[in-house]
């Protein structure tokens, strides 16, 4: 009988869980987990906005989910890993034997060391409580600032505008999203997010929370006080790997080191989500993903192979989609910013048209940008930002990368098209012929120069 154990029932852990049974249904598989409730940390700033009504549309049963499965799901918190013993020991005393152990312990909050951070009214949003503590707060709060412009801040902006609330929010760089899309298409977001009200403080550092009875009250940067009833740090997270750490297992640029099949350095142990490193399938270098879309693949990979299965992880593209007010943004592989970074020559292709068939009403604005690499002409990345289709767009040329398209495979793309949906001459297509024309412009240069 084969026994395995997993540390965390988030999308990693409990995917992990699920594929594993299906691959070896003899397998006995616990399940440990701090909080008895399973919920999608996506849909937070959804419920905080008034969208989705109450976090009970959200959450379930963990121990239901995991019956259905026949998964023993234990609610504790894992304490140790003895690697040697193959054991974990949860905080209740108990000890758990396992065959293969898979660790999907997740992420913390990151928060910069600020005084004034502990005052009542400020929060990060990382768990359910941190939900259930900013709804309760929104009901007296007039003004909210958002520290950093990162998807989490972004969305929890506008989640604050749709709650009624003067939104300020503080960027310590010159532009939001500013790891994630090259400078225009931050400007786009920069631009909706301003039409609708948020004002946004640029290369502004916090110096300082203030409050008064216990309760945040301003934040103070260089150029003044911002009346603040409600703050939220938005600027990251980072793997939580102490469990591994202590028990000795290898951990990389701050995530838990682990091979193609999610094995870390040590036998039969695995682990899987935000907690791991992951490696860009363009640089081949290791990065954090931190996105729900990795957990779920590696929890996939992670689950398969802990029980015998043989399934390997491919690397990562960080394919990302955000929808902010009126405006869908997406981006995939590098931006030129990462590209020049890594020194990679690359040639740019642009488009810019209409959504739908520009005649047809309602068609909207949409603006693409494909970055190829010069030298083999294979597309790179990909940027997206328009009022609607920019998540198909995107994984369409996530695909696309992960297959060593070039530039003339892309010009060659079969679309399909109807006036409703779609303009008759694609976009991708479009960007790809832009690109196409630049990379002979390059070559004839680099002739004459001979
Ligand atoms: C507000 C917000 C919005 C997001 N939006 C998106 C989005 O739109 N798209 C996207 O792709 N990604 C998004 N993400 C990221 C995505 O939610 C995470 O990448 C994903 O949840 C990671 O899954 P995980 O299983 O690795 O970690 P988690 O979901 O954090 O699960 C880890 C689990 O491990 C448990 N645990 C930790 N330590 C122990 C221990 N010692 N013992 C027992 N249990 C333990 C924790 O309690 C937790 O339940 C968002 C994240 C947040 C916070």
């Amino acid at each position: 009988m084969h026994d395995l154990v997993i540390i965390g029932g988030g999308g990693a852990g409990l995917t992990a869980a699920i594929k594993a049974k299906k691959t070896n249904m003899d397998a006995r598989i616990t399940l440990i987990n701090k909080e008895s409730v399973s919920y999608s940390p996506c849909s937070l700033p959804f419920v905080i906005s008034g969208e989705i009504e109450g976090l009970d549309r959200i959450s379930h049963d963990l121990r239901e989910i995991c019956k259905e499965d026949e998964i023993t799901c234990v609610i504790d918190t894992v304490t140790s890993i003895d690697v040697k013993k193959k054991v974990v020991k949860v905080g209740s005393g108990r000890e758990f034997p396992y065959t293969s152990l898979i660790i999907a312990t997740g992420s913390l909050p990151s928060i910069p060391p600020t005084q004034g951070i502990d005052l009542k009214g400020v929060y990060t949003l990382q768990w359910i409580e941190d939900a259930q503590a900013i709804l309760e707060e929104l009901r007296a709060a007039k003004n909210a600032v958002v520290i950093g412009g990162g998807s989490v801040g972004l969305e929890m902006a506008e989640a604050f505008i749709k709650r009624g609330i003067k939104v300020t929010m503080i960027q310590r760089s010159g532009h939001v999203l500013r790891r994630s899309l090259d400078p225009e298409f931050s400007k786009m977001v920069e631009d909706e997010l301003m039409r609708n009200g948020v004002e946004i403080l640029f290369n502004t550092p916090v110096k300082e929370i203030r409050g008064e009875g216990g309760h945040v009250n301003a934040v103070v940067t260089p150029n003044g006080e911002i009346p603040a009833d409600i703050v939220l740090f938005g600027v990251g997270a980072v793997p939580n790997v102490e469990l591994a750490r202590n028990a000795g297992i290898k951990v990389d640029e701050g995530g838990i080191d682990t091979d193609d099949l999610m094995q870390t350095n040590i036998d039969d142990v695995y682990a899987a989500g935000d907690c791991v490193d992951s490696m860009s399938i363009v640089t081949g270098k290791l990065m954090l993903s931190q996105l729900g879309t990795t957990a779920i693949r590696q929890g996939t990979v992670a689950g398969m192979n802990a029980v015998g299965g043989y399934v390997t992880f491919e690397g990562v593209l960080n394919s990302m989609v955000l929808k902010l007010f009126d405006l869908e943004v997406g981006r995939t592989g590098l931006t030129v910013k990462d590209a020049e970074a890594e020194g990679i020559k690359v040639v740019i292709g642009t488009a810019v048209g209409k959504t739908k068939a520009e005649y047809f009403p309602g068609a909207k604005d949409v603006k693409i940008k494909l970055v190829f690499n010069a030298l083999n002409r294979r597309l790179i990345g990909a940027q997206i930002a328009g009022a609607e289709g920019v998540a198909g767009k995107i994984d369409l040329l996530a695909f696309a990368i992960a297959n060593n398209a070039e530039i003339v495979d892309l010009m060659k793309l079969k679309y399909c098209y109807t006036p409703p949906i779609t303009p008759s001459h694609n976009l991708i297509v479009l960007a790809a012929e832009n690109a196409f024309k630049k990379l002979r412009r390059f070559i004839e240069v680099r002739k004459r120069r001979f």
